[in-house]
């Protein structure tokens, strides 16, 4: 069998919720578990957080499926309905739609649901991605709440450099002053927002890529945060090669050897979900002792420095990311997030789930 894996560790998982829920305080936490668990396995993943307040996910379609699975917890559709025939099935399923823009108060006025939903009311702060006008408010709440079968409104709103030196006092201020008047429960940190600053929050908070044991910071790495990392993707060296002094290797021969040197040729390539894009000195472990890419990576392998690892030969083995070499590391010389790598996992890489 071809030796590429992604180990998965419900343990971290479980761990790096322990330490959301320890930043919430007495907010509620919604484990964010969208696109597949942010590559993780929605099955999996939700088995892991089971201690979680509750999920949230993009679409109906997962939310039904964490229903079906037994999820009992509240279920929030993080981009709420895409067409009105969603409505009936929110009730259905008991699923807690956002609601962003006036189409879905439409489409909600024309096909109320069954019987009672409850709404998160998105405002835009300052994204200017998804949510009413903050300027609106008062018309919007007005209207939400004269819709028939809404059980309750809790408002929110999402950040857009929760992670970097802006901060969020520039969306947030606004957020609270004009909404505080409504007296209704409210949700706005994601991970970067509820690791940093207390004042986000609000009822519930919504971390997803701290679950995973990344970080949503450039200068505080995962394990500075207490994170452990979730996803493992390793594999091993399936060919060796010597170089000699002006040889390329690969593609394009975006590599050339200055001197003679041992390469590895690793079983692992951008069909797998490593970045095609990550150039000549990306961070790999081989053997345990951190080596680099050579060369352009491609579809089913990738090379690496065998210059410092005399002991590395075929079947030794290789952490692409996890345990021993933070995703981060690899996505900031790869020119990505830590965000984009997991996702990418790809679904032809067997999994195997650890503790
Ligand atoms: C994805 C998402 C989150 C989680 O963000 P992280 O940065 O992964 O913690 C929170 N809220 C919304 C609206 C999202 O779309």
């Amino acid at each position: 069998m071809r030796p590429i894996q992604a180990r998965i560790s419900a343990g971290a998982m479980t761990h790096n919720l322990r330490v959301a829920k320890s930043h919430a305080g007495a907010a509620r936490v919604f484990a964010v578990i969208k696109a597949n668990a942010y590559g993780h396995g929605l099955s999996r993943a939700r088995r892991a957080l089971a201690a979680a307040d509750g999920f949230a996910v993009l679409t109906l379609e997962e939310a039904a499926k964490l229903r079906l699975m037994g999820v009992e917890q509240p279920i929030l559709m993080l981009e709420g309905i895409f067409g009105a025939d969603e409505i009936a099935r929110c009730a259905e399923f008991d699923l807690w739609p956002v609601l962003h823009h006036v189409a879905q108060l439409d489409w909600w006025r024309r096909h109320p649901p069954a019987r009672p939903v409850r709404v998160f009311l998105k405002f835009d702060s300052g994204m200017h991605r998804l949510g009413f006008p903050l300027a609106d408010h008062a018309a919007i709440v007005a209207r939400a709440k004269n819709l028939n079968n809404i059980a309750g409104i809790t408002l929110m709103t999402h950040f857009a450099e929760a992670d970097e030196a802006a901060g969020v006092d520039w969306q947030l201020q606004p957020f609270l002053r004009e909404l505080a008047g409504h007296g209704l429960p409210w949700s706005s940190a994601n991970s970067a927002a509820l690791l940093r600053y207390p004042s986000t929050l609000g009822d519930w908070v919504r971390p997803g890529l701290m679950l995973y044991g990344a970080s949503p910071f450039a200068e505080v790495s995962a394990e500075q945060l207490g994170l452990r990392p979730a996803m493992t993707l390793r594999s091993e060296i399936i060919s060796v090669q010597t170089l000699q002094p002006g040889e390329g290797v690969g593609y394009g021969q975006l590599f050339r050897a200055e001197r003679a040197m041992r390469l590895g040729v690793v079983a692992c390539g951008y069909a797998d979900g490593y970045p095609r894009h990550a150039p000549t000195g990306t961070p790999v472990l081989v053997n345990g002792r951190v080596s680099r890419t050579l060369g352009r990576v491609s579809m089913d392998m990738l090379c690496v420095d065998l210059s410092g690892c005399a002991d590395a030969g075929i079947g030794s083995p290789v952490v692409l990311w996890g345990e021993g070499l933070p995703v981060d590391a690899v996505a900031v010389a790869s020119g990505t997030s830590s965000y984009e790598l997991l996702c990418a996992l790809a679904a032809r890489v067997p999994v195997e789930e650890v503790a």
